[in-house]
């Protein structure tokens, strides 16, 4: 049988916790997780998109059915190219539903041959975001239960360079 492959797209501006739940999650369920960096500017994001697969890649070494990949295209013709038979999503609140309910079918009719498959997320996680993360890491407050430690030291970083103009 053909291996299961499964992409995990998004933002990841930067990965938190709540990401990387579902990706180890993911990782049981399927042979292998491509997880996917979409540059999606309309959301300003505040890492580079090689930045942030930087942080992805060393936050999820240990997983080794893990791969990470930027995508700057149509989702589902990536998903198609890599031979991929789901996406993977993770659902926090209600609020993510309705948005998550329109690009899953809007995906089916471009290719229905790719199930989504929504995750979701672990209970200490259900409010945590990346923007909630850099709006916090702004202001030097503490991140280190929402993000991996290499995170928040980019993050630090990110808005010292800022600061400094
Ligand atoms: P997007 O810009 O596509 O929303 P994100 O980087 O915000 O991308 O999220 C990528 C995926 O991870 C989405 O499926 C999102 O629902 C999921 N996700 C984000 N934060 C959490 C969390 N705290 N718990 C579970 N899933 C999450």
């Amino acid at each position: 049988m053909s291996k299961r492959l499964a992409i995990c797209p998004g933002s990841f501006d930067p990965v938190t916790f709540g990401h990387l739940d579902i990706i180890q999650r993911g990782a049981k369920v399927f042979d292998e997780v491509i997880v996917a960096v979409f540059n999606n500017q309309s959301k300003s994001p505040l890492f580079t998109v090689s930045e942030r697969i930087d942080l992805l890649k060393s936050t999820t070494a240990q997983l080794e059915n893990v791969r990470v990949d930027a995508c700057d295209g149509l989702l589902m013709e990536y998903a198609r190219d890599k031979g991929a038979s789901a996406i993977l999503r993770g659902l926090r609140a209600v609020s993510d539903f309705e948005y998550e309910l329109q690009i899953t079918s809007m995906n089916r009719k471009l290719n229905e041959d790719i199930e989504t498959f929504f995750m979701m997320t672990n209970n200490q996680y259900s409010f945590l975001s990346s923007s909630m993360v850099k709006e916090v890491a702004k202001y030097h407050a503490n991140v280190s239960d929402l993000v991996p430690s290499e995170v928040e030291e980019a993050l630090k970083g990110k808005f010292k360079q800022i600061s400094e103009g």
